[in-house]
């Protein structure tokens, strides 16, 4: 754990969250500033900066995080048609920097982007 990240110390619960799903390694929970009806965050328990930081070894972690999403999305009533989104650098829209997976549902979206 990294006492100055955020989403460590949601996952740590000391700082509260609107939580959708925890279990040993994976907490998941509603976006503070939603950018859709279902906007909710994956995240791995483990502090993990940025995607490109994964290792092969975190391959499972990583389709776990996917399906913990799938099924949210399902358990949220948007598994019609939902976005998933993972922001690699600030570049690419990253601001916070713990490993996290947007799912984002419950309206049209367009494409590409922005
Ligand atoms: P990203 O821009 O991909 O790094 O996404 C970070 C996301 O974290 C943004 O959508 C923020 O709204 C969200 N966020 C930041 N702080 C919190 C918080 N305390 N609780 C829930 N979501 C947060």
């Amino acid at each position: 754990m990294s006492s100055d990240c955020i989403f460590c110390r949601i996952a740590a619960g000391e700082i509260p969250a609107r939580l959708a799903r925890q279990d040993e390694e994976i907490v998941a929970f509603h976006d503070v500033a939603p950018q859709a009806p279902v906007h909710l965050l994956v995240i791995p328990r483990r502090h993990l900066a940025r995607l490109d930081q994964t290792t092969p070894q975190d391959a499972a972690l990583l389709g776990r995080m996917v399906r913990t999403a799938i099924e949210l999305a399902t358990e949220t009533g948007c598994a019609d048609g939902f976005r998933l989104v993972w922001n690699c650098g600030e570049p690419a829209g990253q601001s916070v920097f713990h490993l996290h997976l947007h799912l984002l549902g419950g309206r049209p979206m367009s494409w590409p982007p922005g």
